[in-house]
């Protein structure tokens, strides 16, 4: 299932919204959308009252007065409809575009393209409702997952696991249940298989019904985050993915920029997830 909406584009935030229609026609030229199974979804807002269990009444009015407050709840709403299918079946994987960001959204904050934490929402209505026991995250975006810990570190049902570039912990909310992996600021693609592979294991030990991904390919050599990453990386990591998760795979779109780097980096994994 691929999660999409005009809007995103249109009135996402730039940088990130200039990756997204050509990535999004991308699929379409290359077939993925007409494979069997595979459905577009476009999304309606993330109801207030999910928001409201995640996110402090000043931090949701902050972000009404930002500009983005449609793009941030449509993408949340997208990524809450996309794991409501996902676990019941309805679909195998999918993969959300966004028209912003959320891993640094946390309960009363945001920055870095960030402005509501849609993992964090579907991922809380998924517990508080009784649709899933455990949940995985793995987020493999260059920047800590500051928001993401702040919602999820301190929810022992939930696995968190987060790449970064930044060495040592920043001590938040550590614990059995969140993991950081701080690579180099040059990591190239072998380094970060081997710690993904590593993780996905750990991931699969937890036994979640839902495994996220949080799809930063900002770490791509070239584009705005840390690491060197080829568009083979992303690839590898989609089959990785798919060995171990071969249903109930969410992957939500992060930070990136690169417009061609972006059609083949979101091209390669859902060309993987789809396959
Ligand atoms: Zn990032």
């Amino acid at each position: 299932m691929i999660v999409y909406h005009d809007l995103f584009a249109e009135q996402g935030y730039p940088p990130l919204k200039d990756r997204v229609e050509p990535a999004f026609q991308h699929l379409k030229e290359a077939g993925y959308l007409d494979r069997p199974g595979v459905e577009v979804l476009t999304p309606g807002p993330a109801p207030l009252e999910l928001l409201g269990r995640v996110h402090t009444p000043h931090h949701l009015a902050d972000v009404e007065s930002s500009g983005f407050w449609e793009t941030a709840v449509l993408s949340t709403g997208g990524v809450v409809e996309a794991s409501v299918k996902l676990i019941r079946g309805e679909a195998d994987n999918a993969f959300c575009f966004v028209g912003a960001a959320g891993h640094h959204a946390s309960r009363e904050g945001y920055w870095g393209f960030c402005f509501i934490n849609d993992v964090g929402v579907a991922a809380m209505h998924l517990l508080d409702e009784g649709l899933a026991g455990r949940l995985a995250v793995i987020d493999i975006d260059p920047h800590f997952g500051d928001g993401t810990r702040d919602i999820l570190g301190p929810e022992k049902r939930v696995l968190h696991i987060n790449f970064h570039s930044n060495y040592g912990s920043r001590g938040v909310g550590m614990g059995a249940t969140n993991i950081d992996v701080p690579l180099p600021f040059d990591a190239e693609d072998d380094l970060f298989i081997e710690h993904a592979e590593a993780c996905l294991d750990r991931a699969l030990d937890f036994e979640p019904d839902l495994l996220y991904v949080i799809f930063g390919y900002d770490s791509h050599v070239g584009d705005y985050g840390a690491f060197r990453f080829s568009v083979d990386a992303y690839r590898r990591f989609a089959l990785a993915v798919r060995e171990r998760f071969p249903g109930g795979v969410c992957c939500v779109l992060s930070g990136g920029s690169g417009v061609k780097a972006g059609k083949a980096a979101i091209g390669e994994v859902v060309d993987i997830l789809s396959g």
